[in-house]
């Protein structure tokens, strides 16, 4: 017998709808690339949503069609993220730090057949306008007087974002369709060969908004100020681009300015009370707010995932300026949110030092999301914070199949997902990621946690960031070797770091060489990129070798 409820479905096109009504004043402010801050509300963008959707079908853009998108966070690109959905076509976020040539592959791969562009990206399209054949037209998403001279216009039909809007009306009837339509992709970064398409559907995105804003998660409400520093070419802006018309919250958006002065100051004049970003972004505030004796007095909270976030980000915010750091989990593959750290009540009456040391875990999986660690064979190991393998995830907002992948499901027979990070669970639920599959330390049969010595090596004041990669042993097979950037003018030794490390872990796992280098390389997500620091230290010879 089937329930008697209404079926209403799933779709994005009523989050400004619901938020135009419920949350009209709300605002939404945006660090502008032509210069200066734009400033409106919920009603006067579900009006610009209604306006873009309209314009796009003028383009003739379909049910189905691929809409690219090379933006920052910023007004233009949050009602492309509604409008397209909202008439049945996918939001094609790009991620615009990849290389040009996996640019162009993606939009190939993805058959975008319109692409929206910020006017920084100008000269990267000009660059790649050779290899950009399915694309029909491309919109620079500005208004007139910032119109570029482009010799894109001698390929494609270059259009500008405001006129295109100005010519339609503010009212649409949204289409109403299968929940399951799909409505954003996004490539993964892909260290190892091409990226690949993660296809959302407006059904896994609403369910992971609704999971993600739990009070335990983002818990964001109408009194917030939220600012996502993550960007929205990368796995959505964490969702928080959709979570915020749920709540009516005010969002803050930084465009291009992610460093440590124009954060401060964001957060500062628009009274921000919550922000997301990666362990660099709150690295560079950290190093801001040092240098500048600045103070944030209206943040409470700080998200971070992408990487392990390392204990100093934790202590000082907390310790310094009062604001607690969630440490959260997550992948493309997953929507992004996997999991989020928020204490239980056993942590009551700890002292600070140890809920420092309990945040430094990525955190408990969400419901929504069904979690377990495998050996080797595929057996379950137990949550007992000790045994660690392979981390798989299941549930409505995890990846299926690639999109137009040729391999099959992206999933074994019972539906698990296998993330390619390493993992322990303890008895509470908390998971930790020690590593990820590659890069792991295996010496003696025995594993290393990169991470975790990473993390042990940017607590050292002199130290801005630091790798540690495998490097091949004759008696280990591997063992350790740290990569280290020294802040700008300090004076810090090899002797030094492995002095720092004594007492902080087990003896074995001490690095067996220290080197230092003016910078690291990093992915276009802003990860370290290890894959190039093994290349770059393939014929290193380490000293106990
Ligand atoms: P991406 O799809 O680019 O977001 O990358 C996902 C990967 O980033 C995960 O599989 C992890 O290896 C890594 N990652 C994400 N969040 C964390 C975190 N909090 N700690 C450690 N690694 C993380």
């Amino acid at each position: 017998m089937l329930g008697l409820m209404q079926d209403g479905q799933l779709l994005l096109s009523t989050l400004p709808t619901y938020a135009a009504r419920n949350h009209g004043t709300a605002e939404i402010v945006s660090n502008t690339v032509e210069g200066g801050l734009h400033r409106y509300t919920w009603a006067d963008a579900e009006k610009r949503m209604c306006r873009l959707a309209h314009a796009l079908r003028r383009l003739k853009v379909d049910v189905g069609d691929r809409i690219a998108t090379l933006a920052w966070n910023g007004y233009r690109h949050v009602e492309l993220y509604f409008a397209v959905p909202g008439i049945g076509a996918v939001c094609h976020t790009i991620n615009p730090r990849l290389f040009p040539q996996q640019i162009a592959y993606i939009v190939n791969h993805a058959q975008d057949k319109v692409v929206f562009t910020e006017l920084t990206f100008v000269p990267l399209l000009e660059a790649l306008a050779d290899h950009l054949g399915c694309v029909e037209a491309i919109v620079i998403m500005t208004d007139a007087g910032h119109m570029p001279q482009t010799a894109l216009s001698d390929r494609f039909n270059v259009l500008c974002y405001e006129d295109i809007l100005a010519a339609e009306k503010d009212t649409i009837d949204w289409p109403r369709f299968d929940e399951n339509t799909a409505s954003s992709l996004c490539y993964t970064s892909g260290t190892t060969g091409n990226p690949k398409g993660v296809l959302y559907s407006h059904r896994s995105t609403i369910l992971h908004s609704l999971g993600g804003n739990q009070p335990d998660l983002f818990g964001a409400g109408a009194r917030d100020c939220i600012m996502p520093v993550v960007p929205m070419f990368h796995a959505n802006a964490w969702g928080l681009v959709y979570i915020v018309p749920m709540t009516g919250a005010k969002m803050v958006l930084p465009g291009m300015g992610m460093d440590g002065e124009t954060l401060q100051r964001l957060m500062e004049e628009e009274g921000v009370t919550i922000s997301a970003g990666v362990p660099t972004i709150w690295m560079g505030l950290l190093q801001y707010l040092r240098q500048s004796g600045k103070r944030l007095d209206n943040v409470e909270r700080f998200v971070i995932g992408g990487s392990a976030c390392p204990r100093v980000i934790i202590e000082e915010f907390d310790n310094t300026y009062g604001i607690r750091t969630d440490h959260a989990w997550g992948m493309t593959e997953t929507s992004p949110i996997g999991s989020y750290n928020s204490p239980k009540p056993n942590w009551a009456g700890l002292d600070k030092a140890e809920v420092h040391t309990r945040q430094l875990k990525q955190g408990r999986g969400l419901y929504g999301i069904e979690m377990k660690i495998v050996d080797g064979e595929g057996n379950d190991l137990p949550w007992d914070g000790e045994a660690f393998g392979a981390l798989l995830v299941r549930g409505p907002w995890v990846v299926r199949e690639y999109y137009r992948s040729e391999d099959g499901p992206a999933v074994d027979a019972d539906g698990w997902f296998n993330t390619g990070d390493v993992a322990n669970i303890d008895p509470d639920g908390f998971m930790q990621i020690v590593d990820r599959t590659k890069d792991v330390i295996k010496s003696g049969g025995e594993w290393i946690s990169s991470i975790e010595l990473e993390n042990v090596a940017v607590g050292h004041p002199a130290i801005v960031e630091a790798a540690v990669i495998a490097c091949p042993h004759p008696k280990w097979d591997e063992r350790p070797l740290l990569i280290c950037v020294a802040a700008e003018g300090a004076s810090v030794t090899r002797e030094d770091m492995l002095a720092h490390f004594e007492g902080k872990i087990a003896k074995w796992w001490m690095p067996d060489d220290v080197v230092f280098v003016d910078e690291l390389p990093h992915t276009a997500t802003g990860k370290l990129s290890k894959l190039e620091l093994r290349e770059k230290f393939a014929e290193y010879k380490l000293p106990t070798a």
